[in-house]
C-alpha cells in the first residue's frame, strides 16, 4: 500500500516505528519513521540512532556520476611526473601499476588497480545505476542485486587508505629524482572526496522503500 504523509519526503511502504538496538548502549527500542532531515535519539542514552539524510537521492545521483569521471580523469592522465638525470618520465597509474608487476611487486600494482577501477566501478556505478532511475520512481532491472552487491563491498572501499599509500610511495620516488603531481593524481583525490560524499550522503531506509515501491509499480 502506498501511503504519503504530510511532510514525509518520500512514500513509505509502512509508517509503523520500526525495532532499533542502540550501537551504544545496546537498549532495543521502537523508533519513528522520520521527517526529512531528523534524526531518532536512543530513549536511554541520548546518542543517535539514525538520521535522514535530505536530497539523499540526488545528492547519490550527483556524487556518484562526478566520481565516475573523476575516476575516467584519474586514468586519462599522468598522476606523477619523474625528473632523474636529464631524463623526464610521466606515469599514468596503469602504467604505475604495470611497471610494479614488471619490479617483481605485483599486490601493490594488483592493489592500485582494484581501488582505482574495480571498486569505483562497483561502488559509484552501481549506486548511479540504483539511485538516478529511483528519482523518478524506476527501478531497472537487477537493481536489487546490484544494491546488495554496493552493501556488502562498501566495507571494502578504502580509496582513503590508497591515497595515502600513493603519497609515501611518492616520498620513496623522491630518492630516484623530482617528483611533480600530475593532473591523474588530482583527480584521483577528487575521486576519493565524491565516493565519500556519495557514500554518506545516501540514506538506506529510503533507498529500499524507493525500491521496493518502484518494484511493485512496475508488477
Ligand atoms: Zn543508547
Amino acid at each position: 500500500m502506498k501511503r504519503h504523509l504530510p511532510g514525509l519526503s518520500w512514500p513509505r511502504l509502512s509508517d509503523e516505528p520500526i525495532r532499533v538496538s542502540c550501537h551504544f548502549c545496546d537498549a532495543l527500542q521502537e523508533a519513528p519513521r522520520l521527517l526529512e532531515g531528523n534524526a531518532a535519539y536512543c530513549c536511554r542514552c541520548g546518542e543517535m540512532l539514525y538520521q535522514n539524510r535530505p536530497r539523499s537521492l540526488a545528492r547519490a545521483t550527483a556524487f556518484s556520476s562526478s566520481a565516475l569521471i573523476f575516476m575516467a580523469l584519474a586514468h586519462l592522465f599522468p598522476s606523477i611526473t619523474v625528473d632523474s638525470g636529464g631524463m623526464r618520465k610521466e606515469l599514468t597509474i596503469m602504467e604505475a601499476a604495470d611497471a610494479l608487476f614488471q619490479e617483481g611487486n605485483p599486490l601493490i600494482g594488483i592493489v592500485a588497480i582494484v581501488f582505482t577501477i574495480i571498486a569505483p566501478l562497483i561502488l559509484m556505478g552501481g549506486l548511479l545505476y540504483v539511485a538516478a532511475p529511483l528519482r523518478f520512481g524506476m527501478a531497472l532491472p537487477g537493481a536489487v542485486t546490484v544494491t546488495r552487491l554496493f552493501q556488502i563491498s562498501e566495507p571494502w572501499s578504502m580509496l582513503e587508505v590508497f591515497l595515502v599509500g600513493i603519497l609515501v610511495s611518492l616520498l620513496k620516488l623522491g630518492a630516484v629524482g623530482d617528483v611533480h603531481l600530475g593532473t591523474g593524481l588530482w583527480a584521483l583525490v577528487g575521486l576519493v572526496f565524491c565516493t565519500a560524499s556519495a557514500m554518506s550522503g545516501i540514506d538506506r531506509l529510503e533507498l529500499w522503500d524507493r525500491l521496493e515501491i518502484a518494484l511493485r509499480k512496475d508488477t
